[in-house]
């Protein structure tokens, strides 16, 4: 079954088919599950027979979605065509599946490396839950890689953790050389895929350990509800110390997010294929408009991460920033005029999404910080949507004016 075929489809084999035979993945609303006697109850909870228990564990209609995650980010990477085996854990958010991936990964007084331009949620909680259980977290240029091996020679370090692309230049990282360094010094490989989604990036083929995404942004695709996915391809610690994490923080996900998020992915390669026509143009037509300084799209030939970004994704994805010539004064003016791509700060749903972090998301930050991550006053970011380009040209046209 190729990539897009699972995608469209809720029922792998006829031993997945709903008890009613309903044709498309039933919402399973309800907390605990019920067991024809004595006996077979206490064959479930011996752990001697295989069946539901309380929704905070699992839940059929979780299990489902959990099962078409795992074929989706180990598509081809397993023996000939197969998947790679692995275990995903959904949340019930990125931020869930995040903070649960790095507890279970990293012990108490563990080192992390990471960069210093990944999503700001998981820098905040690096810096102060983590760093109060006595986890120290290192924050580099990954680009460099000598220093990342001086880092991981003076330190005992569990994870090196990664975005790629990122925010907000869409730097792009090596997973591979990345993977490589960190199980050199017995370290692990954490990435978070949420920028890409499996049809652009495989991270597990680059040999990381651990993926994670947001479902909220292009997994869901549509703004529609919250969620994350933890995937490993170490099934015995997913099954024990992962699902435990979960079981024990209570960090599930929900039955109708859930489907929600299933109805999503049915069209994942569709919008991604999309979002990346989409990007690519609107990259094109921003580089020779005259109040654009620069524009960050790994899709430009001129982008610093081109080359490897060609190698490492199947296309450059829908996450596009650009630089106005007017800095603060010409962000804060071009937020005021946009009218029909919605000024908003996530990513990842059919309508084209903008802001100027500046004067927004990041308007508590000192400038000086701001500008040390590539923040710079006239800095603006989109996620670039599905509809026609020649709509969203036309706003950022009138707006730019
Ligand atoms: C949104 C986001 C997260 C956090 O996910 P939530 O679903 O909001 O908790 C983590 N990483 C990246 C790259 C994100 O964009």
């Amino acid at each position: 079954m190729t990539f897009a075929s699972i995608c469209a489809h809720d029922f792998f084999s006829p031993q997945d088919y709903d008890a009613h035979g309903a044709h498309i993945l039933p919402i399973h609303q309800t907390s605990t599950f019920i067991y024809p006697s004595a006996r077979d109850a206490m064959a479930v909870f011996r752990g001697e027979k295989s069946s539901f228990i309380y929704s905070r564990w699992s839940n059929p209609t979780i299990a489902a979605v959990e099962h078409k995650l795992a074929l989706l980010e180990g598509y081809g990477l397993g023996d000939g065509q197969d998947a790679m085996p692995l275990k995903a854990l959904l949340f019930s958010s990125g931020m869930a599946a995040i903070s649960a991936m790095l507890q279970a990964v990293v012990p108490p007084g563990g080192h992390i490396v990471t960069s210093g331009n990944i999503y700001g949620t998981t820098v905040e909680l690096m810096q102060h839950p983590l760093r109060a259980q006595g986890i120290t977290t290192t924050m580099t240029d990954l680009h460099r890689l000598e220093e990342v091996e001086k880092i991981l020679k003076e330190n005992t370090t569990h994870l090196i953790y990664v975005e790629t692309p990122t925010n907000p230049t869409i730097d792009i990282y090596d997973l591979a050389a990345l993977a490589a360094l960190a199980h050199k010094y017995h370290a692990k490989l954490a990435v978070d895929n949420t920028f890409s989604s499996p049809y652009l990036q495989q991270p597990f083929k680059w040999g990381a350990d651990f993926v994670v995404h947001s479902t909220t942004k292009y997994l869901n695709g549509h703004g529609t509800a919250l969620g994350g996915v933890w995937l490993g391809k170490d099934i015995p610690f997913m099954t024990t110390k992962g699902w435990q994490m979960r079981k024990l923080f209570g960090g599930n996900s929900n039955a109708q997010e859930a489907w929600l998020l299933n109805n999503g992915l049915k069209t994942l390669p569709l919008r991604m294929e999309q979002h990346c026509r989409n990007a690519r143009s609107l990259a094109l037509w921003l580089q020779q408009h005259p109040a654009v300084a620069q524009v960050h799209y790994a899709g430009l030939p001129s982008h610093q991460g081109h080359a490897l970004a060609g190698r490492q994704m199947r296309d450059f994805g829908g996450m596009i920033s650009f630089v106005l010539k007017g800095g603060l004064e010409a962000g804060k003016k071009m937020m005021d005029k946009i009218k029909f791509c919605s000024l908003t700060s996530s990513l990842g749903t059919p309508d084209t999404l903008i802001t100027h972090p500046a004067s927004m998301t990041h308007v508590k930050v000192p400038a000086a910080q701001r500008e040390q991550f590539g923040i710079t006053d006239g800095l603006i970011r989109m996620s670039v949507g599905l509809e026609s380009v020649e709509d969203i040209q036309e706003d950022l046209a009138q707006a730019m004016e």
